[in-house]
């Protein structure tokens, strides 16, 4: 059967990735059906916690025509200041500014960010979300025109072109690649717990003209190697505060593992405010005021890298965690999502727009086009993989004297790189990124056209 002129599009998963694409995909794709399958229930579309979003993830919401509605609703910062455990400054690292890269950086509630795009999604009559439907397997294939997909239900649904935003845990992953068990997420021994803690509580024992966010490091791994005090709202007073700490074991279910809030507290208690404990009384202070009800934890996962982000048949994409989590320390798994979603939406347009769009797909040309598109997102990611790697030993602990030599050593590193400019070229590396130029720069002036 030949496929009609305007392509049917499944998107597995509502997530920040989803949400994105399908409003990109929506403004330059106009006849395009497009669908979300989404696991959760309709009253519980996000999860909850909160998030940075740096420049180059601003750029994309921007175009989104959510940045407005968002900017105001989080804490916008220019620098991140470094301290130790004795609350001496080592570093103002600049992180992002409106002058060199149009944005501040802004740290908000995850779940405002995904309403402002649910009702942008919403608001576009090709959209459909389907809640409650959680895919179980995908069936594509390069002689057919269409892919099929699974749901737990028993139900199964048709689409020419399947795009899996389905996270870190992604099934559609699983379905897709030729190794499987190879790309399954893994543990990486590291274990973030946090709560939350406003500034009136901790105002006194603050250091005085200290800029928050901040990030403190301590050299005794067995007491805790690092703290953040982060703001999240847009007047600065309600913080979020988290440490990372090392766990040789990955817990069959984590979840039911911790979810004792109050054991998380108490991991934190133990952690900082043993008696031989270093840490300033900021820290413990924060630890002890602090709800016990509302901490979190979160087990850093990250999964290999595949040789590409689409299928042979070119009908299966994948993109966001699905395509390459890494690790939350580095703070741009979202960032490269909505990249993802931009570049993803601008490579589909420019192939698919003319009248006879959908019988394009699985051709050479539509093949070479996700190629190129696939090679240009790899190059991207492994530059902040690469970043990523360096942030995330940055808060790793080491143990004993030895921790208290990389101590000194790490300090010394930070110092050092910002003195050369190194953090500065990551920075610019990180915020600079426009993803639709990056699209100008693979398809030409077409791009330039669209919208
Ligand atoms: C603690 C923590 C802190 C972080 N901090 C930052 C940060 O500061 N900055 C940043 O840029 N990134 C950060 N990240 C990373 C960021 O959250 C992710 O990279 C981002 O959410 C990826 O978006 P996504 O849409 O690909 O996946 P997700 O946001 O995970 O969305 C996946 C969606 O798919 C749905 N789904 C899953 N399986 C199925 C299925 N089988 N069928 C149907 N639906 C399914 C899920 O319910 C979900 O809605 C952090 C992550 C963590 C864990």
């Amino acid at each position: 059967m030949p496929a009609s002129a305007a392509p049917t599009i499944a998107i597995i998963g509502g997530g920040l990735s989803g949400l994105a694409l399908a409003i990109f995909v929506a403004r330059l794709l106009p006849d395009a059906t497009i669908k979300i399958y989404e696991v959760r229930p309709a009253d519980q579309p996000s999860s909850w916690g909160t998030i940075n979003m740096t420049p180059n993830a601003l750029r994309v919401l921007d175009r989104l025509g959510v940045y407005k509605t968002i900017a105001p609703q989080g804490y916008n910062f220019d620098n991140l200041t470094m301290l130790n455990h004795n609350l001496d400054l080592f570093a103002s690292v600049p992180i992002a500014n409106v002058a060199e890269f149009g944005y501040q950086s802004l740290r908000i509630e995850r779940r405002l960010i995904h309403a402002a795009l649910l009702k942008e999604a919403r608001s576009k009559p090709q959209i459909e979300i389907l809640y409650d439907r959680k895919c179980t397997g995908i069936t594509d294939s390069p002689s057919s025109s269409t892919v099929s997909i699974t749901f737990s239900s028993g139900e199964t649904v048709t689409a020419d072109l399947l795009i899996a935003c389905d996270g870190i845990h992604s099934t559609v992953r699983k379905s897709f690649v030729s190794d499987p068990a190879a790309r399954e997420a893994h543990f990486m021994n590291q274990l973030s717990i946090g709560g939350f803690i406003t500034a009136a509580e901790i105002a006194e024992y603050s250091p005085k003209n200290v800029t928050y966010p901040i990030m403190m490091f301590a050299p005794e791994s067995q007491t805790g190697a690092n703290f953040m005090l982060w703001p999240y709202t847009h007047d600065g007073q309600n913080l979020t505060f988290f440490t990372t700490l090392p766990k040789e074991t990955e817990e069959a279910d984590w979840k039911a593992a911790y979810d004792d809030k109050q054991k998380l507290k108490d991991i934190l208690m133990e952690t900082f405010s043993a008696p031989d404990s270093p840490w300033n009384t900021l820290v413990k202070r924060t630890i002890e005021l602090s709800d016990a009800s509302k901490y979190r934890h979160w087990a850093f996962y990250k999964h290999t890298l595949p040789e590409k982000f689409y299928s042979d048949s070119g009908r299966v994409i994948i993109i966001g965690d699905a395509a390459h989590a890494m690790p939350p320390s580095g703070g741009q798994g979202g960032a490269m999502a909505f990249e993802d979603a931009e570049t993803l939406a601008y490579t589909l347009a420019y192939t698919l727009r003319d009248s006879n769009g959908s019988s394009r797909l699985g051709s050479a040309t539509a093949l070479e086009n996700l190629q190129k598109w696939s090679d240009h997102r790899l190059q991207r990611l492994r530059t902040i993989a690469e970043l990523n790697a360096r942030m995330t030993s940055l808060r790793k602990a080491g143990n004993g004297f030895v921790g208290g030599v990389l101590f000194a050593v790490k300090m010394w590193v930070i110092w050092i790189m910002s003195w050369l400019g190194v953090l500065g070229r990551t920075r610019r590396a990180v915020n600079n990124y426009d993803a639709k130029k990056e699209a100008e720069v693979l398809f030409g002036e077409a791009i330039t056209k669209m919208e």
